[in-house]
């Protein structure tokens, strides 16, 4: 197979590796379905193909890498080379992220999204995603049928 990638992504790729064991998206998984929540994973009807869905809460979560989506955190930094190619790459990105959250949100889904830095640690993940299931369950409140024109 052709490897097509730029040095940039290549060494990106690498950097990646060390945490192939689990990826975050899985560790969120894991942590749902351990309090008996129950989803789908990558729905690809969905705009921006969601990686959790949880059609019960009509909630739909993103977790998303720092890098790819531009998070505002610290960890974000435009590569020093080639930024021809990484500026419209990561900026078609974020420009796509925000229309699929529109289309999601006008289909009625409610949005959650775990950045990777917020699972960087262990102590920080175990925070994030206790978090997201109480974001989660505050869904079902009754005030969530009144807003569906
Ligand atoms: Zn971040």
């Amino acid at each position: 197979m052709a490897d097509n990638h730029t040095p940039e992504e290549r060494s990106y790729n690498m950097s990646r590796i060390r945490s192939k064991d689990t990826k975050p998206e899985e560790k969120v998984r894991k942590y749902l379905f351990s309090l008996g929540f129950r989803y789908r994973k990558n729905v690809r009807k969905l705009p921006g193909c969601p990686d959790i869905v949880l059609p019960k809460y009509k909630t739909v979560i993103f977790v998303q890498g720092c890098f790819w989506h531009m998070h505002d955190c610290g960890r974000f930094h435009w590569p020093t080379s080639n930024q021809e190619y990484w500026k419209p790459k990561i900026e078609r990105n974020v420009e796509r992220d925000k229309k699929n959250m529109e289309l999601l949100r006008s289909m009625g889904w409610d949005i959650l999204t775990v950045w990777e830095c917020e699972l960087s640690t262990k102590e920080k993940r175990e925070h994030r995603l206790k978090r997201l299931a109480a974001e989660i369950k505050k869904k079902t409140e009754p005030n969530s049928l009144t807003n569906n024109a």
